[in-house]
């Protein structure tokens, strides 16, 4: 699943080919993507309109177009957003959505899963979309702190669950969840209030640090993920724990385990990542 990483490459690499754009027609193949709205509305709706501005909430892709209208799109779990410089190449599998461009170029919205999402709002009005409008801190702008990041963790929830938990932070997934735990050397079953001040702080870095490292190396493709120019990213080459099971950890050779953490899998080092239960008495 595309995390935020993933999300800001589609952005960056989309901004200078779509933006000034304006939307000649669309379509959608279908319907389920757009949960507010029917195909011929939504299309009658974004006709006409120019691209200004491309920007990232979270996992969420926020399209403004003149007239004060917005187009947010979640990829979910397997949603490409790619932009082809000629139209009417031939229509490839799980295509949900297509936008011509007036002068040349088309945007095209592939989902094997069909998950994804589109939503038309006023701008800035996102009360009816309910993930975006809980949405917790970014994680990269300037007012996150450790100290924002210690008073999200105070609960006695599994650290990776609250990490995963957008009203808290917004963006993380299971890939960087597990390699920020692992950097900062804190167990991902260890309650977040369980965690001292030094803790937090190593976890803000490693969290920080680890974002922009997957941003710089265009995102982590395991298998659908694309940037917005159709290309795979680069970073699943330097993960350190994350689907590294039973692989050796690079600080101390200790295999690599997976562990179930609120249902969702957990990689983890043993040795590096240890937990003294005795903040629980
Ligand atoms: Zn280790």
């Amino acid at each position: 699943m595309p995390e935020l990483p993933e999300v800001e490459t589609v952005r960056r690499t989309l901004e200078p080919v779509i933006v000034g754009k304006t939307i000649e027609r669309c379509e959608i193949y279908y319907q389920r993507l757009l949960p507010q709205a029917g195909a011929s509305q939504f299309c009658g709706q974004v006709r006409n309109r120019t691209i200004r501005e491309i920007v990232r909430r979270g996992k969420y892709l926020i399209i403004d177009l003149n007239g004060e209208l917005e187009l947010i799109v979640h990829l979910r779990m397997t949603g490409q957003l790619i932009y082809k410089p000629t139209q009417d190449l031939p229509l490839q599998k799980h295509v949900s959505a297509r936008f011509w461009f007036r002068d040349n170029g088309e945007l095209r919205f592939v989902d094997q899963r069909k998950f994804g999402t589109m939503y038309l709002t006023q701008k800035g009005d996102y009360q009816g979309i309910h993930g975006l409008f809980t949405l917790g801190p970014e994680p990269l702008a300037d007012g996150f702190t450790w100290h924002v990041l210690a008073e999200k963790l105070k609960s006695m929830r599994a650290i990776k669950t609250i990490l995963l938990d957008q009203t808290k932070i917004a963006g993380l997934g299971n890939i960087y969840a597990d390699e920020a735990l692992y950097r900062a050397g804190v167990h991902p079953l260890k309650p977040g209030s369980c965690l001292g001040g030094t803790e937090v702080k190593k976890l803000h870095q490693s969290i920080v640090a680890v974002l922009k490292e997957a941003i710089a190396s265009h995102g982590t493709t395991i298998k659908d993920y694309r940037t917005g120019s159709g290309d795979t990213g680069n970073f699943q080459n330097k993960l350190r724990v994350y689907r590294r099971t039973g692989k050796p950890c690079g600080n101390c050779q200790t295999l690599i385990e997976r562990i179930k953490v609120g249902g969702r899998s957990t990689h983890f080092c043993p040795n590096c990542q240890r937990w003294d239960p005795e903040c629980m008495d």
